[in-house]
């Protein structure tokens, strides 16, 4: 595993043992350090700390081929809690996850961000999660914070939020000030990228792209080994990528903006135009019509792909990751996208990125909450470095 300049934590050694003993299970500490390609030296002063801290624990010894028993090391679950907290436009999500981030507790309330006391509202209901880790005698390290939008990742201040429709607000600040504890915010899209390279499956690719897709489009970005975040952390927004000219309007204020046409909002919008389903249909009920042959839903759906396939192409020309992962709830349809998207990756991507992988998750709704708790539980001094 390489870990790159810019990674969110302080302390990449802890990190990357804490985030391994949560992917793997107990391991030795030359299993650790052959694993992380770090010394054995740094990898027994890491984890000196660790144990030390009651983070870890060490098992019996097991028998080695080598002839000196070895030791596993395991994470003690309980000894480290976080919040995750996912802020939408319509809804707050949040959980509490221990160490192995194993989720003990959740929610999900009603929200609305354009109401006048809306801070309060989402600091009462973190303040109510920090009681509950209270009540059960359960040690917190601290609060994250996942937010559609332009996050700076030193700060915590989300400079624009289209869809909170929030600007310039030192979140992570004013969070810290009234609930006293570690708070860390960012991008929601970023912190799920976060995690990803720490718990997630690539965890083990230096080069790998997250595209979210759902009311909003985003991308999060892991080059070299390291989180991609831009100036400011203004990257990503792959949603605002100019696709069309004269497309539908956009909610950031221009045209023909990728989101326009194949959010799951827009897609929803143009079937209801075409009289594909009635005004209150969803996702499902769209995916139902496409897969009873209603011609203009097929033909829809063929067109998004088409369209999120040859932006996509553009993307992975430019940055040659190894594979994609796609999240969010657009993965309803994606047996209806598919196959134009594959046809058209095929047609524009150059030869040598034609093997990049494309992985299509399952969606998950707490996956954005779970993920802004890992971030605070494998990096925890990512919440003390925020300053603002
Ligand atoms: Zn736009």
């Amino acid at each position: 595993m390489r870990w790159g300049a810019g990674s969110i934590s302080g302390d990449m050694t802890r990190t990357a043992v804490l985030a391994l003993l949560a992917r793997r299970g107990p391991l030795s500490r030359a299993q650790i350090a052959e694993l992380l390609g770090m010394s054995p030296a740094t990898i027994t002063q890491s984890t000196k700390r660790l144990l030390a801290e009651g983070l870890l624990v060490q098992q019996a010894p097991r028998p080695s081929v080598a002839g000196r028993p070895s030791i596993p090391l395991a994470l003690v679950p309980e000894s480290a809690h976080a919040v995750g907290i996912q802020v939408a436009h319509e809804h707050v999500t949040g959980v509490i996850s221990q160490l192995d981030a194993e989720v003990v507790h959740s929610f999900r309330r009603d929200f609305d961000p354009a109401a006048p006391r809306a801070l309060a509202t989402l600091t009462a209901l973190i303040r109510a999660e920090i009681d509950e880790l209270e009540r059960r005698g359960l040690p917190l390290s601290g609060v994250g914070v996942a937010v559609p939008g332009i996050v700076e990742p030193e700060t915590g201040t989300l400079r624009m939020s289209v869809r909170l429709g929030w600007t310039g607000l030192p979140l992570a600040a004013r969070l810290r000030e009234t609930l006293g504890v570690p708070v860390f915010v960012d991008n929601d899209i970023s912190a799920v990228t976060a995690a990803e390279r720490l718990y997630g499956p690539g965890a083990d690719e230096a080069d790998f792209l997250l595209a979210a897709i759902g009311q909003g489009i985003g991308l999060g970005m892991v080059l070299d080994g390291a989180p991609y975040r831009g100036a400011a952390g203004a990257a990503g927004e792959f949603g605002h990528m100019p696709v069309q000219t004269d497309g539908p309007p956009c909610a950031c204020g221009n045209r023909g903006c990728l989101e326009s046409s194949v959010s799951t909002e827009a897609l929803l919008r143009d079937a209801r135009a075409a009289g594909i389903v009635s005004g209150e249909a969803d996702l499902d009920d769209l995916d139902a019509a496409a897969r009873d042959g209603d011609r203009a839903a097929v033909e829809l759906l063929e067109a998004a792909g088409t369209l999120l396939g040859r932006a996509l192409a553009g993307v992975i020309n430019l940055l040659g990751p190894t594979s994609v992962v796609v999240i969010g709830e657009i993965t309803v349809l994606w047996h209806h996208l598919d196959g134009p998207l594959r046809r058209v990756l095929l047609e524009h991507l150059l030869p040598a990125v034609r093997e990049t992988r494309i992985e299509v998750r399952p969606w998950d709704d707490q996956l954005i909450a779970v993920s802004a708790a890992r971030v605070v539980l494998g990096a925890p001094l990512a919440a003390h470095r925020q300053k603002g």
